[in-house]
């Protein structure tokens, strides 16, 4: 692996054929202005598209460009962090291929690095082009997370983040499976800082993270960093417990010392169903925590490789070549 480049960009893409060059055109403008050695690292999250031809191409013109291919789809979580675990540089950056996040940030968060920060991420202060659905969930779902964990996850803020390497180091050092990266960093802690941008709208092609997909990253989410709704279990339990136990006195004071007792079947049935359907949700929650210690206990492998290219430093490709010369000799 190429030691001691000084930026390394860490892209993943699902299905990103119509965008990938024009990416690489723009991350490549602002690059090259930084002055600094860089490599871009492109993550192919088992696209069924001609994105991986499109960037193996790039790869046989620039050498600083650089793929993984997945065996598979393993989601953008996982993604990111291959592209982590292949990345060399002193700094490290996240960011979309959809160009959402504007490259042109990269340059303001390299300067905040060299002001002495260990991450830099970008807080959206607007979201362009996005449904009001998604929007609301989005406002929520960080709301919520952030009432739920003891770990301070800032709102409003994605995967797009410069990290130093000891940052990079450390998450790639947990192996975990349910990721959220942005959360994780935060657990980190080191010194952190923002800046802000505006999210713009997915340059083409469309979203990648359809409502499943966002779910199970909501719930990895909170199942990762809280275990709060574990006790809203106890909780809900007590409660329940306590008032059953009061209203049991006012029936039986109702039988023994009045004439109206308590009638109905319909408001019996109405209750039961209402508990059963209390109690279910709660055993889902659970399941929620053990379906995750479960995958968790089987350590299979965050992901496959099926390929890695422009990986070898230059000499050692040379050396092959020499060596296949000989051979062919
Ligand atoms: N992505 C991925 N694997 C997936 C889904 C998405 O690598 O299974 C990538 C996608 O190519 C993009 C990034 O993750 O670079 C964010 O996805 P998208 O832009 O579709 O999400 P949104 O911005 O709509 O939340
Ligand atoms: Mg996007």
């Amino acid at each position: 692996m190429q030691k001691g480049c000084f930026l390394s960009v860490v892209v993943p893409m699902y299905n990103e054929e119509e965008v990938i060059e024009v990416t690489y055109g723009r991350l490549r403008s602002v690059l090259d202005k930084l002055g600094e050695t860089y490599e871009i690292v492109f993550v192919n999250d088992g696209s069924r598209d001609r994105t991986a031809d499109i960037v193996r191409s790039l790869c046989a013109e620039d050498r600083r460009v650089k793929l993984v291919e997945f065996s598979r789809n393993f989601g953008h979580q996982i993604a990111v962090t291959a592209g982590m675990d292949h990345a060399s540089g002193r700094t490290v950056v996240l960011i979309d291929a959809d160009l959402q996040d504007p490259p042109e940030l990269i340059a303001d968060m390299v300067a905040k690095w060299r002001e002495g920060y260990d991450v830099v991420y970008g807080r959206r202060i607007e979201r362009k082009g996005e449904s009001l659905f998604k929007k609301m969930t989005a406002a929520a779902f960080y709301r919520l997370l952030r009432s739920m964990t003891s770990v301070n996850i800032p709102v409003d803020t994605g995967d797009f983040r410069l990290m130093d390497r000891k940052v990079c180091d450390a998450l790639t050092s947990m192996r975990e499976r349910s990721r959220f990266i942005r959360g994780m960093v935060s657990w980190a802690g080191f010194k952190q800082t923002s800046v802000d941008y505006v999210r713009d709208e997915r340059f083409a092609g469309e979203t990648k993270y359809p409502l499943k997909k966002m779910i199970r990253l909501s719930l990895d989410a909170m199942t990762s960093f809280s275990t709060k709704p574990l006790k809203i279990a106890s909780v809900l339990g007590f409660v329940l417990s306590a008032v059953g136990f009061v209203y049991l006195f006012v029936v039986l004071y109702q039988r023994l010392f009045t004439d109206t007792t308590q009638q109905g079947w319909t408001s019996m049935i109405a209750i039961s169903l209402l508990f059963h359907g209390i109690t279910l949700m709660l055993l889902g929650v659970l399941g929620e925590y053990i379906g995750r210690t479960y995958e968790e206990a089987k350590g299979r492998p965050l992901y496959l490789v099926a390929e890695a290219v422009n990986f070898k430093e230059e000499t050692e490709v040379s050396r092959e070549k020499e060596a296949e010369h000989a051979v062919g000799k």
